[in-house]
């Protein structure tokens, strides 16, 4: 019985949550409907298209989710960057080498990392994404969270729909909107999609063309330099003063020659007038890298040091290279939950990791640092377990 009334009440709640999302949502499409005409779309999209999008809660459950671990630097590379998709990649450079060569000529982008971005957007074309596109657009733009960018991008959307001969049941991908084999946003794809084949349609899906030109024409966009890599594996003496590591502090090659920067064969550095920075993902046991002014090109196609690290590691290997000489340790994951209490105990002891969020970002990071500098710790910003535990939080060793 008891179970039973339970059953009843929540399946009244539901219903009635159901229905206020019913009424929101129409109130919202109309909105849409709205911007629609503002932005001269045409009546079949404004009108017949708006009223015929669906609110799909499964998207709304995905952007609510929050993981219970912090994804280890180890884990998300190893991941990432497979033996089966590097030996992929040396395939499918080889196979489409007369495309990338002639992209690499227009666009200055060697060919390794178009098939690195590729191979880590949709496992090269084998993971599109199957939701409906504008679906899951009116759903995040129908939510209040983000829903000036998400109302924005569906609006993009509408016009991709519109120049182009797809139906509205083509444009599919991931449950945040993003499509095609290098899952590009509605508004990237109309800022920098390319039609790569010249058959008169930009088709992100179907044509590999399309998708990697429009990659090239991209990055090239976001500044990439032609003649420079991403970075590189670097190694560190003992004695490197790591709170000199960090993406925003960029320094000569010289001078990381100076505090102990070394090639992993032990050899110096080259001699090059370039700007460059150290990034320790791991802390100090792990790998080190050396990071140029490319590596801040990818982060602008995705804002994670660790995709970007990704993506210049896949290149490099799909070009040739081995793996790292100094492979990331396999660290306990932190809880979120963890890294949230490390910011209060931060904060509470004077070093402002900023609002608690359970993300390790760059002003949880430097004030990590500052807080192992004054503690006699090796600064490097990074959560070990004697931090952790210095800190009063238990249970990592
Ligand atoms: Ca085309």
């Amino acid at each position: 019985m008891i179970k039973r009334s339970i059953l009843f009440t929540a399946g009244l709640l539901t219903s009635a949550l159901a229905l206020s999302q019913d009424s929101d949502f129409a109130e919202c499409k109309a909105r849409i409907s709205q911007r629609a005409v503002e932005d001269n779309l045409p009546q079949w999209i404004a009108q017949d298209l708006v009223a015929s999008l669906n609110i799909q809660p499964r998207v709304i459950e995905l952007d609510r989710s929050q993981p219970e671990f912090t994804q280890t630097f180890g884990d998300y590379l190893n991941q990432r960057v497979t033996t089966f998709r590097v030996m992929q990649g040396r395939l499918l450079l080889a196979r489409h080498h007369s495309l990338l060569d002639d992209l690499t000529d227009t666009y200055g982008i060697p060919g390794r990392y178009l098939v690195a971005f590729w191979g880590l957007e949709t496992n090269f074309g084998n993971y599109l994404g199957n939701m409906s596109t504008l679906d899951s657009l009116a759903t995040l733009a129908c939510d209040n969270r983000r829903s000036e960018f998400f109302t924005g991008e569906l609006i993009h959307a509408f016009h991709i729909l519109n120049d182009n001969e797809f139906s509205p049941e083509d444009m599919r991908g991931s449950w945040a909107g993003a499509m095609g084999h290098t899952q590009f946003m509605p508004s990237s794809c109309r800022r920098y999609a390319v039609d790569g084949d010249g058959d008169g349609k930009i088709d992100l899906w179907n044509s590999i063309p399309d998708a990697l030109t429009s990659a090239a024409n991209f990055l090239q966009s976001l500044g990439w330099k032609p003649e420079e890599r991403w970075g590189r594996e670097v190694l560190l003496t003992d004695n490197f003063p790591y709170e000199e590591a960090g993406r925003n502090n960029r320094k000569p090659l010289s001078e990381w020659r100076n505090l102990g920067a070394t090639q992993t064969n032990g050899a110096a550095l080259p001699n090059l007038n370039m700007q460059a920075a150290v990034l320790v993902p791991a802390g100090h046991s792990g790998p080190a890298f050396l990071i140029y002014d490319n590596f801040d090109v990818i982060m602008r196609w995705n804002r994670s040091e660790s995709y970007a690290l990704s993506v210049g590691y896949l290149a490099d290997r799909i070009g040739g290279a081995g793996t790292l000489d100094n492979m990331p340790p396999e660290d306990t994951a932190v809880r979120v939950a963890d890294i949230e209490l490390m910011q209060e105990q931060l904060n509470a002891r004077g070093y402002d990791s900023g609002t608690p969020d359970g993300v390790m970002g760059s002003q949880t990071r430097s004030a990590l640092r500052e807080y192992q500098r004054q503690e006699g710790l090796i600064p490097d910003g990074f959560p070990d377990p004697d931090t952790l535990n210095s800190l009063g939080i238990d249970g990592y060793e």
